[in-house]
């Protein structure tokens, strides 16, 4: 992986931009929420002295996304609580906050440059970096604009979403992911009648093994959720503009009175397409967080970086949706805006609270060649552990917290769980760690 060697991505000019007069000093951070926020307050810990103006387009101070589908959609928490640092915190660092600003355009040169903002005001800046995440997928079926069809990324989303589910009888939540599974429980939770459609035959397939997948089916069914695999959505029915049902490639109609598409999200380029970037599902940049300018850095759920996984294998690159990565990322990403030596090298982890049921996944599982079943998944408390070459690179956790912190601790350290041994379930995990590659007894399934 190469190191960010630009010493362009450290200019600290003073120069004013010719044709506006903006002063091109210290760091534009574009996207003001998970990563962006990580992003600044990293530069001031590094020792950063220079201005800071972190914008983003939302009318809400940065908060955190993920309980906008779990506690705040139960009720237990407000979208006040959910911000993520106090207006002192942002004085006291020298941090400019914006909102509402979304930009527009940029233009930059070797030593800095200007964002332009769509109300016109303009930024100029010696240092830039893109947090700018990422938008729900949208579905262009007929109806998807009728009211109470909703998409969850924001809290603005989040507080429609409560809103509908107040008064809603029957749900149906399309995309069965981990925001849509989420949305489910809590809905069922709250007496609703819930059907999830999933377009492909199992649930979460993107991101976990077919037993893990399987577990879900289960779990959900058991609580009375209805869950339809290999479901094709044909329409989304309606009367006085305002949902009715949702009718599939077979004719059948489900009532809805609310409905969530949870099918995913884009990363948003548009900005790093303007300034010429590579691209490739999202800004490609490498270990750094720095993208192919070599001045600009990028991170978060825009960003695409090389598998900081050096054990799970088959994928070169990809795009990490999560707060974990989010956070690391954009530490690298100051980092290297300062010329300091960084690279991505951690563990990727993330969790997913449904119901009582919260999954712990730690490590990448892509190219994995043995799965090790540890618990009963009836029992609702188990973990799948991933092996690939007779090492283990991954485990998805179910309400096993004590498997998921010794996983994530071997990864770390580039330790060894004996497979056969982890079997039995009695035998806590952290006592199978071994320092020394375990011995492949069987050649792995192919
Ligand atoms: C409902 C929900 C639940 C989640 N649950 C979990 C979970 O349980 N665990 C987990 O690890 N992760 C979870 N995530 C994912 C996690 O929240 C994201 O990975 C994380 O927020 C990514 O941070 P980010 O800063 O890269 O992007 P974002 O949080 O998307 O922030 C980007 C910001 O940039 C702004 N922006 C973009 N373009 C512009 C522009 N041109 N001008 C101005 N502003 C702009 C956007 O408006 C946005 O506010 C969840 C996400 C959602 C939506």
């Amino acid at each position: 992986m190469t190191r960010p060697a630009s010493t362009s991505a450290t200019s600290t000019s003073t120069t004013s931009s010719n044709d506006t007069g903006v002063p091109r000093r210290g760091t534009l951070i574009i996207g003001n929420c998970q990563a962006g926020v990580q992003l600044a307050s990293s530069l001031r810990d590094l020792g950063d002295t220079e201005p800071i103006v972190l914008v983003g387009e939302e009318s809400h101070a940065p908060y955190q996304r993920p309980p906008l589908s779990k506690a705040f959609l139960k009720g237990e928490v407000t979208a006040d609580s959910l911000t993520f640092r106090t207006h002192e915190f942002y004085a006291d660092h020298q941090i400019e906050l914006v909102t509402r600003e979304r930009i527009v355009e940029i233009e930059r040169d070797a030593h800095g440059g200007v964002a332009v903002a769509e109300s016109g005001r303009r930024f100029g800046f010696a240092r830039l970096a893109l947090t700018t995440g990422a938008v729900p997928r949208q579905i262009p079926f007929e109806g998807s604009e009728l009211e109470g069809v909703s998409y969850l990324r924001t809290a603005t989303d989040a507080a429609l979403l409560e809103q509908g589910l107040l008064t809603a009888t029957d749900v149906v939540v399309v995309g069965g992911g981990f925001i849509g599974l989420e949305v489910a429980a809590g809905a069922r939770a709250a007496g609703k009648t819930v059907t999830v459609l999933e377009a492909a035959p199992r649930l979460v397939g993107r991101a976990v093994s077919e037993e893990t997948s399987a577990f879900y089916l289960a779990a959900h069914t058991r609580r009375g959720t209805r869950v339809v695999l290999n479901a094709q959505v044909a329409r989304f029915t309606g009367e006085h503009d305002r949902v009715t049902g949702v009718e599939l490639a077979d004719g059948s109609i489900i009532p809805a009175d609310v409905v969530l598409i949870g099918v995913g999200v884009i990363p948003r380029t548009e900005l790093a397409a303007q300034l010429g970037l590579d691209l490739d599902n999202g800004i490609t940049v490498n270990s750094g967080a720095l993208t192919s300018d070599g001045l600009t850095v990028a991170a978060g759920d825009c960003a695409n970086l090389p598998n900081p996984s050096i054990t799970a294998g088959g994928i070169e690159r990809l795009r990490l949706e999560s707060v974990q990565n989010a956070v690391e990322q954009a530490k690298i990403a100051a980092a290297t805006l300062l010329g300091l030596p960084a690279e991505y090298s951690t563990v990727p982890w993330f969790w997913s609270d449904q119901a009582d049921l919260k999954l712990q996944i730690a490590g990448l599982s892509g190219g994995h060649d043995r799965i090790v079943l540890r618990g009963d998944p009836d029992s609702e408390k188990f973990s799948v552990l991933y092996y690939r070459g007779g090492q283990i690179i991954a485990a998805d956790c179910v309400n096993r917290p004590l498997d998921f912190i010794a996983v994530r601790s071997a990864l770390h350290k580039g330790q060894q769980i004996d497979p056969d041994a982890a079997v039995d379930e009695t035998m806590p995990l952290k006592k199978l760690v071994t320092d020394a590659p375990t011995p492949v007894l069987a050649a792995p399934a192919a």
